[in-house]
């Protein structure tokens, strides 16, 4: 397994951590399997969307924010439930299929951690079979 350390810039930030992906993918020495990326954080996730226009990760935040979340009396007294919420929306890992060396992605396709509570440093591990 490999783990990665990932500083998130914003209260809401998503970060393409493609890259080191597929440099597990690399190091691991397997050319067709599985990876696995997981985070560990209750207030963060892991998603695969469009890393081509920049303004589709604004607008994916703007829309988890368009939920509303923060109008809501919740109980947990950490005061961070929309972040739990959005966690749990959107997926703590996500799984990619390795093959000829590589993560098989779409065209327009790259690996995001997303931050619901941040900035944090948060950890992604990835797990190459
Ligand atoms: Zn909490």
């Amino acid at each position: 397994m490999t783990t990665i350390s990932v500083r998130t810039r914003a209260k809401d930030d998503m970060v393409d951590i493609t890259g080191s992906v597929e440099k597990a993918i690399t190091e691991s020495g397997i050319t067709d399997g599985i990876c696995v990326i997981f985070t560990p954080h209750t207030t963060a996730a892991v998603t695969i969307n469009e890393n081509a226009d920049p303004d589709v990760q604004t607008d994916m935040m703007k829309g988890m924010n368009g939920l509303d979340l923060e109008k809501i009396p919740f109980r947990h007294g950490e005061g961070n439930s929309p972040a739990h919420i959005k966690s749990s929306l959107i997926g703590c890992s996500e799984t990619v299929i390795v093959h000829g060396g590589t993560a098989v992605l779409g065209t327009w396709q790259g690996i995001y951690l997303c931050e619901f509570d941040g900035p944090r440093t948060r950890k992604v591990h990835i797990q190459v079979r």
